[in-house]
């Protein structure tokens, strides 16, 4: 089978969040199941020159607006599996990778190179694999083009949904220029008086899938369908919940070379010569009896900064450290600065996007990990902490319901501690409880050891995909075989 992945971002090229771990997951996970899958995304400014390989693809056309501008495509083996980059500097070679006023244009151009290639390479993939709204030009344009273009003829699209309320939207008008003005075309992009390009994916991939089964759910209601539920609902017998993995090659304390000592759950030793680390890092007093409690996450209202903020008094009377690393919206940067400036030997900040290294070693050195979201289609930070035998404390939503088990101190199970309501008194009780439990070294240590037990690989996502596309594959074998 032949899986195209189209994704804005994907490690170890470029990464703003959870949807990079997963884009660069994924085509390994497929491959170990004997799939030849691959990933295309654009080379951003960002990515790293020497993960490419000397082989480039030249001259591939692009129709767009109106002529064909051949472009160079890069390719790379770095993620494990084939990766290919469009170069497109007018579009890619700039600082961010998204938050610019004609990112509908750029994934619009990305999307339609992305064809171009795959028809370049005379690769014909059975499923293209589109994720997030940047891609939701790619599910519409295939929809359309396979009615009279006989190499996609056989070609079916899933369209992932990594987080909802990113839509993608922009003026109508421009869907002329950008090749999407034909009825049905322009008519699946339009979303109360705008063009949304997830609006789009969503009505024309030929399956969907989105990162936990709860949030499947949770996204055909509306408090959680971000004026999408509708559809959603109406898609709901194309629409799956396929739990994200975690990449262990990438996230084992036993190997990890960004930490300062190995361990595992045999030998936690090590862990208290990460918290040591950690501590220095952040210029905190290397106080190990105290408890550090951390988040890492973009700096936006999904992630409950709002409550952390409710709580800074309340934290710092704990007398636990607290480690924040995030990059984000000024108004929550300016939080942590502040809260920082108030305690400086107990509050450690980064602001910013700090890459890989960092991330880890916090992930290693830390008791506790807090993810009070107001949603989370998955989450990833909970399961990478439970495998550090850093012990989650998250709301109960999305992903984080999903994977984490609370603790029950009767039977000693669970892997973490979870709360149901978005309020900071909510989330003071859990990290109350939580720091209860800590100072029973035992009863905490078997909270470590169960959460370090979980197995959220990638294999059984990898096999659920491939379940995924095999049926659309299978559909279409149907279909021919009534034809013929
Ligand atoms: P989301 O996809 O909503 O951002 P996830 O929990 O699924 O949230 O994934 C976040 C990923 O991004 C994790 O790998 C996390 O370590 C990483 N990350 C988030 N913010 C930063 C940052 N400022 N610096 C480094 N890594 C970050």
């Amino acid at each position: 089978m032949r899986i195209a992945i189209l994704s804005s971002e994907a490690v170890p090229f470029a990464k703003t969040g959870g949807l990079a771990d997963v884009a660069g997951a994924l085509p390994k996970a497929l491959a170990r199941q004997g799939v030849d899958a691959r990933l295309i995304l654009p080379l951003h400014q960002q990515i790293d020159r020497s993960l490419l390989s000397a082989e480039v693809i030249e001259d591939v056309p692009v129709d767009w607006r109106g002529r064909v501008s051949p472009i160079r495509v890069f390719q790379s083996e770095a993620a494990g599996a084939p990766a290919y980059l469009i170069d497109a500097g007018f579009y890619f070679d700039k600082p961010s990778i998204y938050g610019y006023a004609n990112d509908h244009e750029r994934f619009a151009f990305f999307s339609r190179a992305a064809l171009a290639l795959l028809r370049k390479l005379d690769w014909q993939p059975d499923v293209i694999h589109g994720n997030d709204w940047p891609c939701g030009f790619a599910m519409s344009e295939l929809r359309a083009r396979r009615r009279h273009d006989e190499f996609f003829r056989n070609t079916k699209t899933v369209f992932s949904i990594h987080n909802l309320a990113y839509q993608g939207t922009f003026d109508p008008k421009d869907l002329w220029w950008l090749g999407f003005g034909d009825s049905p075309e322009k008519d699946d992009f339009m979303l109360k008086g705008a063009a949304s390009a997830l609006k789009a994916g969503l009505i024309s991939a030929d399956a969907l899938s989105t990162v936990s089964r709860r949030y499947a759910e949770e996204i055909q209601t509306p408090e959680q369908g971000a004026g999408l539920d509708w559809l959603l609902r109406a898609r709901r017998d194309s629409l799956v919940g396929i739990t994200n993995g975690v990449d262990y090659e990438l996230w084992n304390p036993e190997t990890d070379p960004y930490i300062a000592a190995n361990f595992s759950a045999e030998d936690l030793s090590g862990k208290r010569e990460c918290q040591r680390d950690l501590l220095r890092r952040f210029a905190l007093p290397e106080d190990l009896d105290r408890p550090i409690i951390a988040i890492i996450s973009r700096l936006v209202s999904q992630k409950g900064y709002d409550l952390i903020r409710q709580l800074s008094n309340a934290i710092l009377q704990t007398g636990s450290f607290f480690i924040a690393l995030g990059a984000g919206a000024k108004e929550y940067a300016d939080f942590l600065q502040s809260w920082h400036d108030q305690a400086p030997r107990q509050v450690g900040i980064y602001k910013g996007y700090a890459g890989e290294p960092l991330a880890h070693q916090i992930e290693a050195g830390a008791d506790m990990f807090l993810m009070p979201s107001q949603y989370e289609p998955c989450g990833l930070n909970q399961m990478y902490s439970m495998r550090y035998g850093t012990v989650p404390i998250v709301r109960a939503t999305g992903g984080l319901d999903d994977t984490v088990e609370n603790f029950n101190a009767q039977y000693g199970t669970g892997t973490g501690f979870k709360f149901r309501e978005y309020h900071a008194g909510a989330l003071l009780d859990k990290i109350r409880e939580a720091l209860y439990f800590y100072s029973k070294p035992e009863i905490w240590q078997q909270i470590q050891l169960n959460g370090m037990a979980q197995d959220n690989s990638w294999d059984a996502a990898g096999k659920k995909y491939v379940g995924l596309y095999e049926q659309l594959v299978g559909e279409q074998s149907k279909i021919n075989a009534v034809v013929s």
